[in-house]
């Protein structure tokens, strides 16, 4: 008995050892998540252990998030909130990128916040958030002053959305930034359809290219950001 409740105990740690090793490959080339980071005026970064929302000031005392992070109390939200003299009142709305539960934990947090997401997400996004401002692609979301514009990229989710807003292009889960300053697609384990991820971005890319002085920072939820619209540009020839 003894030895079978030791062989079991070396399978686990095994899998524990192999799982976090996935894990590190996966994360380990990506710039690092500085909490407090400020994007762009009236964009400031949430670092939340592995993951990062993004807080968006729209109107004196008033702000939108862009996801929720990965804790269920939010701290880490509540705590950025707390440094400006805020609370969960001043949400007034979550701009889901997707449905995983690392970027929606914090929603019942901030139940006066609409929450917003992709039509198409609503079934992954399940029981995390009641979505009452479902999207579409193309949508414009006036939160106060400030407007935010969602564009469809399937692939890491079938709902999956990146927003505009402040100058900040939001790629959530969908494209990640490298420590060499490349822009790189969603994570290929932890995605629905890779390839068309990476086909959604670029076709995101000739679209926003008119657009691209719009664009002073891409910001990513699970790395550190990028300056400019060039490495989106690189990414789409490239890819
Ligand atoms: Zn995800």
């Amino acid at each position: 008995m003894k030895r079978v409740l030791i062989a079991v105990g070396i399978v686990v740690l095994l899998l524990a050892a192999g799982a976090g090793m996935v894990f590190y490959s996966a994360f380990s080339h990506n710039r690092p998540i500085v909490d407090g980071q400020v994007l762009a005026p009236g964009v400031e970064t949430v670092k939340d252990g592995f993951v990062s929302a993004f807080i968006i000031d729209v109107a004196p005392g008033k702000v939108v998030l862009i996801d929720a992070g990965k804790d269920k109390a939010g701290e880490a939200i509540l705590a950025a909130l707390a440094r400006r003299g805020l609370g969960p009142p001043s949400v007034a709305g979550i701009f889901l990128t997707h449905g995983h539960g690392d970027h929606t934990a914090g929603c019942k947090v901030f139940p006066d916040a609409q929450v917003y997401a992709m039509k198409n997400e609503i079934g992954v996004i399940g029981d995390a958030a009641k979505v009452t401002g479902p999207l579409e692609d193309g949508a414009v979301t006036k939160v106060g002053d400030v407007s935010v514009e969602a564009f469809a990229v399937p692939g890491h989710t079938p709902g999956s959305a990146v927003y505009l807003a402040r100058g900040v292009l939001f790629f959530g889960d969908s494209a990640g930034g490298g420590k060499d300053g490349k822009m790189m697609p969603a994570v290929r384990l932890f995605s629905k359809d890779p390839a068309q991820n990476v086909a959604s971005l670029k076709s995101l890319e000739t679209r926003l290219e008119p657009r691209a002085a719009e664009v002073k920072v891409l910001a990513f939820a699970h790395s550190g950001p990028l300056d400019g619209f060039e490495a989106f540009e690189v990414f789409a020839s490239t890819h």
